[in-house]
């Protein structure tokens, strides 16, 4: 295994650390719904990119329906077993 000859200075090991810092997220707007969304990426809340629908989105309200959808499944397995 290779072996550093000398320690690395505090000089030396900061002026590398210089450059790790993190910057932070690039956030836009859509210009539909005005919700925060990731650049080049399709709006969560309303579906469009570029202003345009391209996904239908469920009502967040149903996730209690899916809830309700797994527990059925597994009771359904369960009694299968
Ligand atoms: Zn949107």
């Amino acid at each position: 295994m290779a072996v550093p000859k000398k320690k690395t200075t505090r000089s030396a090991r900061n002026q590398r650390r210089s450059h790790h810092a993190l910057s932070p997220k690039a956030i836009n707007t859509c210009p539909q719904c005005q919700e925060p969304t990731l650049p080049h990426h399709v709006c969560a809340s309303c579906g469009a990119y570029r202003g345009k629908p391209v996904l239908e989105i469920k009502d967040k309200n149903d996730k209690s329906t899916r809830r309700s959808e797994k527990k059925k499944d597994k009771k359904d397995n369960k009694s299968s077993n």
